[in-house]
């Protein structure tokens, strides 16, 4: 049996991360009526900032979310998505790619800018140990520069706990949009899964969901728009019939650690500098919370905890490349993705440069490793020209996506300004059709 909920809503958007609540910000601003519906619980950002409380909000605590060929990916299951947990980068990405598909995304990039008060790192916030990996990067030729964050400096206290959350609100997430999409209106409800899209003659009239007790749940709208990100949304899609979840890319990455005599990273602005190699692929100075780290040093235990006890010691660098869409998400949420020949060579590649950073920066040679390969970009799984057209709208009438998801291919750079960027797009021109 399923209940019949008495909420009428012009629009039903599904999930409430960077595409949804931007996407609800926008449109309630216009005067539409918004259910945003969110599987996950509303957190307050004071609660965050701690490894472990942070844990059960990722998805399968980040610790058994793999796919079948052992790679693990990332995202939360939380109001304002996996924007809570970012690391705070800026960077405009896929602009020419969208361009040269007819989605000009100029106007709407700068206005994410500004919404997002986007700027590069400030000197006085390049931290002792940062300051050492970017000297040692330049004298082997891969020269940094301060990477450009969504970050409110005069707030900042460089804990380095971005991807725990940001307990001092310095950091832009999904969660600002949000609140003003509630307070223009929206309707915002947590704790429901949404399973599949409702729909008659081939057009979506609405979402039937999962409460937490697993009632089945029903809400109805003139329009529907998923955005539950890169593994949520195919989903749902191909739940309702619709075929999705192939092309799937994570913006594969690894992070070459090292230990080092003096003060390591652990203490300062996360990824505050950035080297963009021709080869495809970006360094950046970053170390997992302790905790992670366990699971992602293919070492013995033994020598891992050794490697976790000196955390504020150790120096590190992430490597990330624009992978391969090859993956897929299966309709019970399963995914399958493995890193290509290509993806290794770019990942082995950028990994020798790491090693050779490290070393410079002063990093005891026995102690540097590389972790496993990892994924926190989700995306491309219901891409643009594959799954839903130029206006984001799918083959059933009605039911659209705004979420990475619609990427065409793997950024390899961090997507949330692409994303913000798209929805204010999407919402000016689904403003123009009738309700
Ligand atoms: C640790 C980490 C650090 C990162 N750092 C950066 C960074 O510095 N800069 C950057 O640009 N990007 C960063 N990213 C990536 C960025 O956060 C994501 O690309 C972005 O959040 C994707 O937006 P989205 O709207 O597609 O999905 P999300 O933001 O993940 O939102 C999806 C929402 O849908 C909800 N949902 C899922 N399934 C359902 C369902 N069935 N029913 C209802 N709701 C559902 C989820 O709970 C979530 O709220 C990082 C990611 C991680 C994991």
């Amino acid at each position: 049996m399923s209940r019949k909920l008495a909420i009428s809503a012009d629009i039903i958007i599904v999930g409430s991360g960077v595409g949804g609540a931007s996407l609800s910000k926008e449109l309630a601003e216009k005067g539409r009526k918004i259910l945003i519906i969110e599987k996950g619980p509303a957190v307050s950002l004071k609660q965050m900032g701690s490894e472990f409380l942070c844990f059960r909000l990722y998805d399968k605590c980040g610790l058994w979310s793999k796919s079948r060929e052992g790679i693990f990916y990332y995202r939360t299951i939380m109001a304002g998505g996996t924007s809570v947990v970012s690391c705070g980068n800026a960077v405009r990405s896929l602009e020419d790619k969208l361009k040269k598909i007819g989605i000009d995304l100029s106007k709407e990039f700068a206005a994410a800018e500004r919404e997002l008060g986007t700027r590069p790192v400030p000197e006085k916030f390049l931290g002792p140990a940062t300051r050492r990996i970017m000297r040692a990067a330049r004298k082997i030729g891969a020269k940094m520069s301060p990477m450009p964050k969504l970050v409110n400096f005069k707030r900042c206290v460089s804990c380095g706990n971005c991807v725990v959350g940001c307990r001092t609100c310095a950091k832009w997430s999904a969660l600002a949009p949000l609140k003003l999409a509630q307070k223009r209106g929206a309707s915002l409800i947590t704790g429901i899964t949404v399973t599949r899209v409702l729909t008659s003659w081939n057009r979506a009239i609405g979402v039937e969901g999962l409460d937490h007790k697993g009632k089945k749940i029903r809400f109805y709208a003139n329009k529907v728009i998923l955005a539950a990100g890169g593994i949520g949304t195919p989903i749902i899609l191909q739940n309702s019939k619709i075929e999705a979840g192939r092309k799937l890319f994570l913006d594969l990455f690894t992070v070459t650690i090292g230990l080092a005599k003096d003060s390591g990273l652990a203490k300062e602005l996360t990824m505050a500098a950035v080297y963009h190699s021709r080869q495809g692929f970006i360094l950046s100075p970053f170390i997992d919370p302790p905790f992670a780290l366990a699971s992602v040093v293919p070492v013995p235990l033994r020598r891992n905890l050794k490697i976790a006890l000196h955390h504020n010691r150790m120096l590190g660098i992430m490597a990330k490349i624009s992978d391969d869409s090859r993956g897929r998400v299966y309709p019970d949420g399963k995914i399958e993705k493995k890193a290509t020949r290509k993806d290794l060579r770019k990942l082995a590649q950028a990994a020798k440069i790491s090693r050779k950073i490290l070393l410079a920066a002063g990093a005891d040679p026995k102690t540097i490793v590389t972790t496993r390969i990892r994924g926190a970009h989700p995306g491309g799984s219901a891409a643009i020209g594959e799954v839903v057209n130029k206006n984001l709208e799918t083959k059933m009438k009605g039911l659209f996506v705004c979420d990475a998801s619609v990427l065409p291919v793997a950024p390899g750079l961090p997507p949330i300004v692409t994303i913000v960027a798209l929805a204010k797009k999407f919402a000016k021109n689904l403003i123009k059709e009738p309700i």
